[in-house]
C-alpha cells in the first residue's frame, strides 16, 4: 500500500481525506494500533486506549509487547514475529493485559503499509477484545454439554411442537436418536394410555404460558411403555409470545414397577399369589358397600382342606404347601376375573363372588369341590375340600356374613367332608 495514493479520498483534497480518515479511526469501535517498522507505536485510536487502559501519550513510542504478560502465549508471539518478517501480515489471538493488570482475550490482525519501493513503513493492527464473546461461547458450550450429559431426557420443540433438539438422555430413555426425531412432533411417544381430557389439560396449561407436569406413559421405540414424570415448560420471547417448549422427562418406570411390586406384596400371599387376608377383608367390605349401593347381591364361599393335618404330618409340610397351591389354582380356574380369591388362613380360603346369587355360587362351589376331589397328588393321592356357601343379605356386616359362611363350612365338615353346604 502506498500511503500517498491510498490515503486520499477521490474528489477530496488530501488534507480533507486525511482528516476524514483520521476521524474514522478515532470513531471506530475497533481498536486500532499503528507501529513503525521498528514496532514502536506511532498511533492508537481511542478504542484501543479504552481497551488497554493506557492513554495515547503512554503508548506512543512503546513496543506493543508492554501488553503481554504471564498468560500471553509465547507461541503466538513467535508466530506473529515470523509472519511479520515474512509477509508483514498476521492473524491471531492470545491473552493481553490492561494497564491495571487485568487480562483480556484479544484477537487481532496486522497488515503492513508499504512505501513506494515496497519497503514496510508501518504496521496497522486492528484488535478486538473477545473475552466476553469467548466466555459466552464457552458457557454456551458448557450448557450444551451439560444438557446433553443430563440423565433426564430433554427435548425442545418450537411453538408448533416440532422437535428442534433432543439430548442423549432422550435417546437412552426412548430409544430414538436425536437425528430420528428432529423435525417431527413428539406424538410418536404416545402410548394411547391418556384420554382427551389429559391432553386438554396439558394444552390449557401451555396455552396460558404455564408449565405442565404429570406422570405420562410414553412408548419406547421398542414398543414397551415407559412411565415418565414429564415437565413441559413454555419459553416466551421478550414480547411474551411462546417460541419454544422445553420438555424434561424422567424415567420412573423402575419406580412404578417397584411400587406395584410393593403393593402386590402387601396385598398378596407369597405362596399362592392369591389375595392375603388383609386385602381379602377390604374386598369383602367393598363387595358389601357395592351390594348396598346398587341394591344387588353377592355370594361368599369359605373353603377348608379336609384332614389336612394328617396330610402334613404324614407327607411333610412341603407336600402340604403343594396341595395349598393346587387349591389356589383350582380356585382361579373356576372363578371370573372380577371374583376375589383369598387365602384366608393356612389351609382356609374365601371366594367373593360379586353379582352372583346362591344357586350360581353353589354351582361354582360344587365345581371347585369336584375338581379338587378329582386331583391326584404325589404321595397324598386324593385330598378333598369342604365348602360353605352363602348369599349376602341387605343388613349384612362382614362379621355376620363370615359367621354364617363359617357355620355352613362347619356343617359340611360335620356331614362327612368333601361337600358343599348352603343355607
Ligand atoms: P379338617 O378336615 O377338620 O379341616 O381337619 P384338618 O386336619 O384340615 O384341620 P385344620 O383345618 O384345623 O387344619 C390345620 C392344619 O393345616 C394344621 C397344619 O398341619 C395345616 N396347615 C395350616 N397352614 C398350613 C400351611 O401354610 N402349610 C402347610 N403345609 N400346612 C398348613
Ligand atoms: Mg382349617
Ligand atoms: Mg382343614
Amino acid at each position: 500500500m502506498n500511503p500517498d495514493t491510498t490515503l486520499s479520498i477521490p474528489g477530496l483534497s488530501s488534507e480533507d481525506s486525511l482528516l476524514l480518515l483520521r476521524t474514522s479511526a478515532e470513531l471506530s469501535f475497533n481498536s486500532m494500533l499503528i507501529t513503525g517498522p521498528d514496532r514502536h507505536i506511532v498511533y492508537a485510536n481511542p478504542a484501543f486506549c479504552n481497551m488497554t487502559g493506557y492513554s495515547l501519550d503512554e503508548l506512543l513510542g512503546q513496543n506493543p509487547s508492554i501488553l503481554q504478560g504471564p498468560l500471553t502465549e509465547q507461541g503466538v508471539i513467535d508466530r506473529m514475529k515470523a509472519a511479520l518478517e515474512k509477509s508483514g501480515t498476521f492473524n491471531g489471538s492470545t491473552i493481553n493485559y490492561r494497564k491495571n493488570g487485568r487480562p483480556y482475550l484479544v484477537e487481532w490482525t496486522i497488515s503492513p503499509v508499504r512505501g513506494q519501493t515496497g519497503e514496510i513503513r508501518y504496521f496497522i493492527s486492528i484488535q478486538k477484545d473477545i473475552t466476553q464473546l469467548h466466555a459466552e461461547q464457552s458457557t454456551g458450550n458448557l450448557f450444551a454439554k451439560a444438557i446433553d450429559a443430563a440423565y433426564d431426557g430433554i427435548f425442545i420443540t418450537d411453538a408448533d411442537g416440532v422437535i428442534e433438539f433432543a439430548n442423549q438422555g432422550f435417546e437412552i430413555m426412548t430409544g430414538y436418536a436425536p437425528t430420528e426425531v428432529i423435525g417431527y412432533k413428539p406424538s410418536f411417544l404416545k402410548s394411547g394410555k391418556h384420554d382427551n381430557t389429559f391432553y386438554k389439560s396439558l394444552w390449557r396449561h401451555l396455552n396460558e404460558g404455564l408449565p405442565f407436569r404429570a406422570m405420562v406413559i410414553n412408548r419406547h421405540k421398542n414398543g414397551h411403555e415407559i412411565h415418565c414424570q414429564q415437565t413441559i415448560t413454555p419459553v416466551k420471547n421478550s414480547s411474551g409470545k411462546v417460541t419454544h417448549f422445553i420438555s424434561i422427562i424422567k424415567d420412573m418406570t423402575d419406580r412404578v414397577f417397584e411400587e406395584l411390586k410393593l403393593r402386590e406384596q402387601a396385598s398378596h400371599d407369597s405362596l399362592t399369589g392369591l389375595l392375603n387376608r388383609r386385602a381379602g377383608e377390604i374386598e369383602l367390605d367393598i363387595a358389601l358397600i357395592q351390594a348396598q349401593e346398587k341394591a344387588s347381591l353377592f355370594s361368599v364361599l369359605m373353603l377348608d382342606i379336609d384332614d389336612f393335618k394328617i396330610v402334613n404330618d404324614t407327607y411333610g409340610h412341603l407336600r402340604g404347601d403343594e396341595i395349598i397351591k393346587a387349591v389356589a389354582d383350582i380356585l382361579m380356574d373356576h372363578t371370573r376375573k372380577t371374583d376375589k380369591c383369598i387365602r384366608w388362613g393356612g389351609e382356609e380360603f374365601i371366594v367373593v363372588l360379586p353379582f352372583c346369587d346362591l344357586p350360581k355360587a353353589t354351582d361354582i362351589a360344587e365345581n371347585i369341590r369336584a375338581a379338587m376331589a378329582a386331583s391326584h397328588f404325589d404321595e397324598a393321592g386324593q385330598v378333598t375340600l369342604s365348602i360353605g356357601a352363602v348369599e349376602s343379605l341387605a343388613a349384612d356386616t362382614p362379621v355376620k356374613l363370615l359367621e354364617r359362611v363359617d357355620r355352613h363350612l362347619y356343617s359340611a365338615k360335620g356331614a362327612g367332608k368333601n361337600r358343599v353346604a348352603t343355607e
